[in-house]
């Protein structure tokens, strides 16, 4: 192992590059945000300008996570047809990406990151104008007996995809347990029913999808017991049991045991940030960075951050959020990238949009649930409707629920949640935009939303929810 101890712009890496006319902007993770930031740095700025030089510990960069429990299930054939942008490519845009090669220090003081090839194990310092950190998050990997038996997976990476694919290649029974029931809960619910798996998901909460009110993941939770998949709520692994072969085998609880072939972990995320914690860069009451509205690192002039690092601003709430998502992490680097190629950005926050879905049943969300508006101090009323995705008389036109949450005597919209089949997922977004216009219900019923038999009834379901809430806001005022 060496460690190269140059701190000047001309020794970026093993062997140095020579002294740099323009400056230095070194990214700290090559996947959605920091790729991003870095693309968008190298679009304003050319090469002579400004030298982009990005640390990537993994395998892959700019690969998209989200698409992984699709390749798994078989609807995406080729894993490389998740990766949207090789380090080739990277390269060819004068990035100079390092794969493999990790970050285990930044010096904030001294404007320089000591980085380490994994492959090689040298070490050497790159000094930095300007720095980008998005290091992601972590997977939570509950300390349990047996977790790391073969045969229990994560699915963050592309590998741990990999890895999953080959355990079911070779494993000739087919029962699969899936911890956690969020949204990769239940996606990777969906994939192994769709390799003709029998699943079993075991889930610490009282319904599926705890980012909705437990009346509506009640809904998800039917549905997917519909699909044939084995729902254990209110329950906890206590132990991950294995057979003679070391192979998992089961999975316990304090009630019960549930055979498995194969384990899939999805209990949730916390932001990598010990590399900037150790930096003494400053980190909310959720772990993660936080930035201002151009994501630059609060009192860190030269410094941003983002995607599942950070935390961001929750426009209904006002507060502070963890809320790692692919769609956040793109638009934090592209405006990471405006502002480090010179430009100028801001991220104004989030509403807490996500939609997934379980084979054909689709979950949308964004805003509050009911414990997050208690938890803000606001009172509010709640209206719940039965709807369809198209006109009543239209053939496949199938029943949707929103669930709708305004604020009360104001009427200000507070959040929507909608379960049903094709078309629900994406009405969400009418919401989203509600939300961020700060609508209230009785506003939105006036929206001027497009209509035809085969797209919704005359009134669309988050309209028809609008006019419930808006009764109820009356009523009560
Ligand atoms: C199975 C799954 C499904 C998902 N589905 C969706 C979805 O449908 N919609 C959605 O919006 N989001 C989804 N997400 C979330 C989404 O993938 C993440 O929010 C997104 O990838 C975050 O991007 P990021 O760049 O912040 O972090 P990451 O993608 O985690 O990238 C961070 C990178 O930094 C590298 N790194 C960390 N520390 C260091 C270091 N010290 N040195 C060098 N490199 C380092 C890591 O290796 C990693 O490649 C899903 C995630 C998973 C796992």
């Amino acid at each position: 192992m060496s460690i190269g101890t140059g701190t000047g712009m001309g020794m970026s890496g093993a062997g140095g590059t020579g002294r740099h006319a323009g400056e230095r902007l070194v990214v700290v993770g090559g996947d959605a945000a920091g790729m991003s930031a870095a693309s968008q740095a190298r679009r304003l700025k050319g090469p002579a300008e400004l030298e982009i030089v990005a640390f990537e510990r993994g395998h892959f960069s700019s690969f998209s996570a989200c698409g992984i429990p699709y390749w798994v299930g078989g609807d995406v054939s080729d894993r490389d047809l998740l990766i949207a942008r090789t380090p080739e490519e990277h390269r060819a845009r004068d990035i100079d990406l390092r794969m493999r090669t990790e970050v285990t220090e930044i010096d904030v003081a001294g404007g320089r990151v000591r980085a380490r090839d994994l492959d090689s194990g040298a070490q050497y310092w790159t000094a930095y104008d300007k720095l980008v950190i998005g290091t992601g998050a972590r997977p939570i990997r509950p300390e349990l007996p047996g977790i790391d038996a073969p045969g229990v997976h994560g699915v963050q990476t592309l590998d741990d995809g990999q890895a999953l694919l080959d355990t079911l290649a070779g494993t000739r029974g087919r029962h699969a347990v899936v911890v956690g029931a969020g949204y990769i809960g239940v996606e990777m619910a969906e994939a192994l029913i769709n390799r003709g798996y029998e699943v079993t998901v075991v889930n610490r909460g009282r319904e599926p999808m705890s980012t909705l009110d437990p009346d509506m993941g009640r809904m998800v939770r039917t549905a997917m017991e519909g699909l044939g998949i084995t729902m254990v709520n209110g329950a906890a692994v206590t132990e991950v049991l294995t057979g003679d072969d070391g192979r998992v085998r089961a999975v316990a609880t304090e009630d019960g045991e549930y055979p498995a072939d194969v384990v899939v972990l999805g209990v949730g995320v916390r932001p990598e940030t010990g590399l900037a914690e150790a930096a003494g860069l400053p980190l909310g009451a959720h772990g993660g960075l936080l930035t201002d509205l151009a994501m630059r690192v609060r009192g860190h002039e030269n410094i941003w951050a983002g995607g599942d690092c950070v935390e961001v601003l929750d426009l209904v709430s006002g507060r502070e959020r963890h809320i790692p998502l692919g769609t956040h992490a793109n638009k934090h680097g592209q405006v990471i990238g405006t502002n480090a190629g010179g430009g100028y950005a801001t991220f104004p926050g989030v509403v807490g949009t996500a939609v997934s879905k379980v084979c054909d049943l689709e979950i949308a969300r964004t805003g509050l649930r009911e414990k997050d508006a208690l938890r803000a101090g606001l009172r509010f009323v709640t209206a719940t409707i039965e709807s369809t995705s198209r006109a009543g008389y239209y053939p496949d036109a199938s029943p949707m629920t929103v669930k709708m949450l305004a604020e009360h005597r104001t009427g200000r919209l507070l959040g929507v949640q909608i379960v049903g089949r094709e078309g629900a997922g994406k009405r969400v977004d009418v919401a989203a935009v509600a939300l961020t216009a700060g609508m209230t219900v009785e506003r939105m019923t006036a929206l001027d939303l497009g209509y035809a038999p085969p797209f919704s009834p005359v009134w669309d379901p988050v309209l028809v929810a609008a006019r419930k809430a808006a009764r109820v806001v009356e009523q009560q005022r």
